[in-house]
């Protein structure tokens, strides 16, 4: 495995591994901000299930967070990082200084318009949000020119905003959604777990309680969102998490809905303590045959 810090560097080993490897040989690729643990490697078993050659790009990108979020704090540990991504069979890690990617006089912007980028994650960190995810990933995908990209649903709307700049630029690259790894109490995996301390970490399981306890009313008959949001805030309450959001909306469109007669989207945002913490789930309808 290697770890390459330009651009020119990736693109050159790139080459050589299809040198090695036939020029049919796939690159699947996996972007991250590193701190990687077993969600992130998921990522990874699903890419090299479909790919010989695997890249996985290690970046925190300081333009998708605003002004007091926790870019300084966000974990990084790059030797671990690279030793797990080895062990997961990454061919190749991009890990580019800031500089590389935004040089200076750097001046385009990725922009996704509409309802997708401006509600839930958009609307509580900013416009400038899903500007810079779209910005980097776009920038990521040009670089590496995979394949097929792989995103974790535990990020649901950076997954459709992708999907949709993919299909608005013609990128000619899969996207695919690879399911929430949780640990063993349902938390889902999160870089940002391990800033939580040990009380803050045993109550932030009330965020997919709430997830399961809305899923189960669903399936026991319960339809109105009202009374399902009133059951996951009470929830949360209970264990002194305060909610940003929580939403209820269609997955396709993020628009919001009433009452739950097809598919939706229950999409959760929460503090717990000084860190933020998001989750979601596809509530379904029972099967009225079974
Ligand atoms: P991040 O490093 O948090 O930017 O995440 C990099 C990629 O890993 C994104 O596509 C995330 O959606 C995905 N990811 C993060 N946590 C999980 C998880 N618990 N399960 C599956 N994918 C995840």
């Amino acid at each position: 495995m290697r770890i390459l810090r330009t651009i020119d560097e990736l693109r050159a080993a790139l080459r050589s591994a299809r040198d090695e490897l036939g020029e049919a040989a796939s690159v699947g690729f996996v972007p991250t901000m590193g701190a990687l643990h077993e969600g992130h490697l998921s990522l990874v078993a699903a890419a090299r299930a479909e790919n010989p050659i695997v890249v996985l790009s290690i970046f925190v990108n300081p333009t998708q967070f605003n002004e007091g979020e926790d870019f300084a704090r966000y974990p990084r540990d790059e030797q671990r990082d690279a030793a797990l991504a080895e062990a997961a069979g990454v061919d190749l890690i991009f890990a580019p200084e800031a500089s590389e990617m935004y040089p200076d006089g750097f001046d385009t912007v990725i922009s996704v318009g509409g309802r997708l980028t401006e509600v839930l994650e958009g609307e509580q960190r900013g416009s400038s949000h899903f500007e810079g995810v779209a910005t980097v990933v776009s920038k990521l995908l040009i670089a590496v020119q995979p394949d097929a990209a792989y995103f974790g649903e535990k990020d649901y709307q950076q997954l459709l905003v992708v999907r949709r700049m993919v299909a608005d630029l013609r990128l000619p690259l899969r996207v695919v959604g690879c399911p929430t790894s949780r640990e063993d109490d349902g938390l889902a995996r999160s870089s940002r777990n391990t800033r939580l301390s040990a009380s803050e970490r045993r109550r932030a399981v009330a965020i997919p309680d709430a997830l399961t306890a809305v899923a189960a009313a669903v399936h026991l008959g319960e339809r109105e969102v009202e009374r399902l949001r009133g059951t996951a805030r009470e929830i949360l309450e209970e264990a002194g998490l305060s909610a940003e959001y929580l939403a209820f909306v269609d997955p396709e469109s993020l628009e919001a809905v009433r009452t739950v007669s097809a598919p939706t989207l229950f999409a959760v945002a929460a503090r717990v303590g000084a860190v933020r913490l998001i989750d979601n789930r596809l509530l379904t309808l029972p099967d009225p045959k079974r």
